[in-house]
């Protein structure tokens, strides 16, 4: 399906130029330098996984709604959690909180194996079918309870949370490869801070990132309903 051509507010611009212009103004300039992230963000057709009442805002500098209650993070939003997983081509990957599987996407081109999860089967379904229509045949989706991770499918190299924890997860350390990353999101529920937790034989070692404001993670290691 072709959704070109809308206009954001600079003129009409196609999809394309609207990525560009995205990864030089929200991106480049806030300090994101890795260049295959930045290939990546400038590749993945955000447009796709936008509902078409918001289309001319899809590559604006902020969240959006995506049905369920929930939304897709802004753009440098995405790329600053994925830059703190340091991904390497061969890396195995769980993403908590598939929702509208954008960032799934960018996932899907940095690493070799995508395993994202998400509780409400109406989002991952749609997710599926758009990731399966882009070709993204390394990104599997799963409906379920992501705050106890993926047992099955682990280890992972790199776990990414795309909404707020009260704690970090202990079933995700669990499921972290030794040498792993686990990128989450934790605070209250109205205000986190973004934690990178590195797994190193049996210890782990956590630093706090920038401030951030996620949904919360509903489930048994997160939330309540
Ligand atoms: N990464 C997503 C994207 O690219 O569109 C956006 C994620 S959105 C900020 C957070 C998502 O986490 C929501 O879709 C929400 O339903 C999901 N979520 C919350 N708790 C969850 C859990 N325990 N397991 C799986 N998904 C969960």
């Amino acid at each position: 399906m072709l959704k070109a051509y809308f206009n954001d507010g600079h003129g009409t611009e196609t999809p394309e130029q609207q990525r560009a212009r995205m990864v030089e103004e929200q991106l480049r300039s806030r300090g994101i330098r890795d260049p295959g992230l930045l290939a990546a963000m400038g590749k993945v057709p955000r447009e796709e996984f936008i509902a078409n009442e918001d289309l001319g805002d899809a590559y604006g500098d902020h969240p959006l709604p995506i049905g369920a209650g929930q939304t897709v993070s802004q753009p440098y939003i995405v790329a600053a959690m994925v830059a703190a997983l340091e991904l390497r081509p061969a890396d195995r990957v769980l993403e908590v909180g598939t929702g509208t599987g954008y960032e799934a996407a960018i996932l899907g081109e940095l690493a070799a194996e995508v395993w994202t999860i998400e509780r409400h089967e109406e989002l991952a379904m749609k997710a599926r079918a758009i990731l399966a229509r882009l070709g993204y045949a390394n990104v599997h989706v799963v409906v379920g309870d992501g705050s106890v991770g993926l047992p099955q499918r682990a280890p992972f190299d790199k776990i990414l949370v795309a909404a707020a924890a009260p704690k970090i997860p202990e079933s995700l350390v669990v499921q972290l490869a030794d040498g792993g990353r686990l990128v989450v999101p934790v605070g209250n529920r109205f205000e986190q801070q973004v934690q990178v937790v590195r797994k190193v034989g049996a210890k782990t070692v956590v630093t706090a990132q920038d401030p951030c404001r996620f949904v919360p993670l509903v489930g048994e290691e997160g939330w309540e309903p």
